[in-house]
């Protein structure tokens, strides 16, 4: 009976190797022919467009994956190829990645290269109102085995994902590619079979691919051509960054984040003795800090850090009486508040400043497409969410293509396109409304509103399990 099993079982991995093979050879044989199209470069069974850190991270993970090494996948980004060389001043431009990140990357053997390089460990993080006391602080000891995030320069990411993708065989990948438009794949009547879509680019050359995946971008031209609608505003603010040099030096392995009625202003670690600055803020503040000499940027910077804003008495008033109730009841009254450090000065040439925007498409994906990162969702840096929410879109979507192959479905199959979209778009959403959202009760400063953010933060940091399902949300 046993043996029976394990025949029976046997005969259905093998003949959905078998089943899955077979769709990948139907795909390979389209990839030989010419379209009669004049400047045709090649069919592909996936193109993807745009090779930021999201889209070379989806295309090292498709080309390493067994069940998908086999296709053909052209990746298209439209800047040259930089050459890389890790400098003694860390860049200004950083990301916070979460654990979940970390394990894609280390799956991917990326990780190895940014570990060898350098990073940062946040273990603790300590968020706080300027307009009350109100305080929250995670440890990484009271949530997770691991660290609750790791900072890492996005040129240190990027280059280190491209070293793993360049051991990948069946990536092909064309720098400086300016794609001009796409003629997209229509799904054949009463059949799930597409016809393919093709990439015509700026300089006449022409590629077609089965299944074209956008990571092109918060401007995505995948996403315009898709046509689907797309929920975006630009927040009144603009990111400014730099690296900064700490008047001490310290373990440095908190991540500070103070809510200014402009916007918050956040200090990551990045070793012993310095930290990045992503300072939001209004459009016009952000130009005059461009503009200032060093000296008055990090006095600007230590206020804004330290200074005392002008408090409501009554909020004052109701927030400690919530937290004498909070002590009297057995729940932690408050965080055991920390001084942020001061800012010494900043590198030469470190301040830019970004503007920052909200973006939601409410289709991830149409017949033969898909949409990846910042092309699908864009959300504010208060959260340090951005990235870590593409690397999850590419787990989830190399997941599920590889089980669609391997049960010997169609790469377009709109079973596993659909799938992709609900499964992401249910995680992706509600962390972009709650970031909005956050962004939006900080950026007033009417008593009544920072009464009610105040006594919310309190409560959220006095109840270990809402901090707990908060941190779990963040990290995955
Ligand atoms: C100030 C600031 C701080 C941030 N901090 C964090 C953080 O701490 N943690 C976090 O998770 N996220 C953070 N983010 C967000 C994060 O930077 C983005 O989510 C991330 O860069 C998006 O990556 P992506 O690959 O999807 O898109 P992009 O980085 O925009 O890459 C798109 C790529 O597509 C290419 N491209 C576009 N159009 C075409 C075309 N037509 N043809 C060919 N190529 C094309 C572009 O050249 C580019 O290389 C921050 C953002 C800002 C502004």
């Amino acid at each position: 009976m046993l043996l029976c099993k394990i025949i029976n079982r046997n005969f259905v991995v093998l003949s959905q190797v078998k089943t899955s093979t077979r769709a990948i050879s139907a795909v390979r044989k389209l990839s030989t022919k010419n379209d009669g199209v004049e400047n045709f470069k090649g069919k592909y069974d996936i193109i993807i467009a745009g090779g930021g850190m999201v889209g070379c991270t989806l295309a090292c993970a498709l080309g390493k994956n067994k069940v998908l090494s086999n296709l053909k996948i052209l990746l298209l980004e439209g800047s040259p190829n930089k050459k890389y060389e890790l400098k003694e001043e860390y860049s200004n431009r950083v990301v916070a990645l979460n654990p979940s990140t970390k394990a894609l990357m280390s799956s991917l053997d990326v990780w190895m290269h940014v570990e060898n390089a350098r990073l940062q460990p946040v273990r603790h993080m300590q968020v706080w109102d300027a307009c009350s006391d109100a305080i929250i602080s995670f440890n990484s000891t009271d949530f997770l085995d691991d660290d609750l995030a790791y900072i890492v320069e996005n040129d240190l990411l990027q280059h280190s994902i491209n070293t793993e993708l360049s051991k990948v065989q069946n990536v092909h990948i064309v720098y400086g590619a300016k794609i001009a438009d796409y003629e997209l794949s229509k799904t054949q009547p009463d059949s799930y079979d597409c016809t393919g879509s093709k990439v015509k680019m700026s300089n006449g050359d022409t590629y077609s691919c089965q299944l074209l995946i956008g990571a092109d971008g918060a401007n995505s031209s995948v996403r315009k051509a898709i046509g689907a609608q797309y929920l975006a505003w630009n927040y009144d603010q603009m990111g400014v960054v730099a690296t900064l040099h700490l008047a001490e030096e310290t373990e440095n392995t908190t991540a500070w984040q103070r809510f200014l009625p402009t916007g918050p202003v956040a200090l990551l670690p990045l070793d012993s003795r310095r930290s990045s600055l992503v300072w939001s803020t209004t459009h016009e503040q952000a130009k005059q800090l461009l503009k200032l000499p060093d000296e008055q940027f990090v006095d600007s910077l230590n206020d804004a850090l330290w200074k005392q804003y002008p408090r409501s008495s009554s909020v004052d008033a109701c927030t400690s009486w919530v937290s004498s109730w909070l002590q009297r009841v057995g729940l932690p009254s408050g965080a055991a508040r920390q001084l942020p450090p001061s800012v010494r000065n900043i590198a030469a040439n470190s301040r830019a400043a970004f503007p920052l925007g909200f973006g939601h498409s409410t289709r991830y994906v149409a017949p033969g497409v898909a949409l990846v990162g910042d092309a699908a969702h864009r959300v504010h840096p208060l959260a340090g969410q951005g990235v870590n929410l593409g690397f999850g879109d590419v787990k989830d979507l190399t997941e599920l293509l590889a089980n669609t192959l391997y049960s010997g479905l169609d790469l377009t199959h709109p079973t596993w396109l659909e799938r992709y979209e609900s499964l992401r778009q249910r995680h992706n959403v509600p962390t972009q409304l709650a970031i909005d959202a956050l962004h939006r009760l900080y950026t007033v400063d009417s008593p009544p509103l920072v009464l009610l953010r105040s006594i919310g933060l309190q409560i959220t940091n006095a109840i270990h399990p809402v901090k707990k399902m908060i941190m779990s949300h963040a990290t995955t």
